[in-house]
């Protein structure tokens, strides 16, 4: 029940009326017993908005596109993870202080540790972008060899060269033989979803394949990985895990992953068969 003591957490983004973040975490408030709410505030003025959260007392926000990297200089503090990859997608505020962290690299490492050993395998990383960065980081974390190739090179040149790891152009990204392929571009994103981001060809036996991209679920380029017998991890995976280590930081308590899973894998079925809403980017 919503009343005097109810404790508000929300999403600033823009656009972020079609977030699922609100389907995640209100599910989990009540699943919880939590006496908490969770809104989607889509928000034009970065600063006043964090003034905003200080003064009425927000408890938490998790930041979406565009503002994971514009939020750093806003906040009091950020958390070495997030600092290095300069990116936040999650905040706490903690009496008044703002603090910024990235549960998004970790919502991708983990899903992959669940099917694979990371360290000393060879992954090729497609983007440049802001999930590619928070990926690049976790797979420096466990020692992974990583090549990145991006549509616009020059990106994938400075996220390398900062990460330590090596660039390939995006014309000859079939020519290689990963162990793992990580998709961290929107390509095969809806109504986009008769692309894939890489030639059919290039799949093979035994590699194990990552589509971050989580609507459709199973994108053409997981439909594919599975014809040709690869191990395949859907977009679903890194999103629960990227908003189950948001709760854990605003509650101190770890959420019931296989739960989130169920809501959203049905929230997004029911999206795809209808084929009349549209999800944002968390
Ligand atoms: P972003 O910062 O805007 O980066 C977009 C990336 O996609 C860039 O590398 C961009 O290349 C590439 N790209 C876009 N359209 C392309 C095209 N037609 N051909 C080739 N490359 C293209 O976005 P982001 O935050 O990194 O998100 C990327 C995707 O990941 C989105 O679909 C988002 O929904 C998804 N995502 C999923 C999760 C999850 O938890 N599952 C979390 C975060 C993001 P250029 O640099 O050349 O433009």
């Amino acid at each position: 029940m919503i009343d005097a003591r109810t404790e508000l957490y929300g999403i600033i983004g823009n656009p972020v009326r079609h977030s699922l973040s609100p389907l995640i975490h209100n599910t989990a408030f009540k699943r919880m017993g939590l006496n908490a709410l969770y809104l989607a505030f889509e928000v034009e003025d970065l600063e006043e908005a964090i003034h905003g959260i200080r003064a009425l007392g927000i408890r938490g926000v998790s930041v979406t596109i565009p503002f994971k990297t514009e939020v750093v200089p806003f906040l009091d503090e950020v958390e070495e993870a997030a600092g290095k990859i300069k990116a936040v997608n999650t905040i706490l505020n903690r009496g008044g202080r703002m603090i910024g962290y990235n549960t998004d690299w970790h919502g991708a490492i983990e899903a992959l540790e669940e099917k694979i050993d990371l360290r000393g395998k060879k992954v090729l990383l497609l983007g440049a972008g802001g999930a590619a960065r928070a990926i690049g980081f976790g797979l420096r974390e466990r020692g992974s060899l990583v090549i990145i190739s991006n549509r616009s090179g020059d990106k994938a040149h400075h996220l390398a060269e900062e990460l330590g790891f090596v660039s390939w152009p995006w014309s000859l990204r079939g020519d290689l033989q990963p162990e793992v392929i990580i998709n961290a571009t929107s390509i095969g994103m809806y109504p986009y979803d008769t692309e894939g981001p890489l030639p059919k060809e290039v799949l093979k036996e035994g590699m194990t394949v990552m589509d971050i991209v989580y609507w459709p679920l199973r994108t053409k380029l997981l439909r594919e990985a599975e014809e040709k017998g690869c191990l395949t991890i859907n977009g679903l995976e890194m999103l629960t895990r990227q908003g189950a280590g948001q709760l854990q930081i605003w509650t101190g308590r770890r959420p019931d992953l296989g739960k989130i899973k169920e809501d959203l894998y049905r929230a997004l079925v029911r999206t795809e068969v209808s084929k009349e809403g549209s999800y944002d980017r968390d």
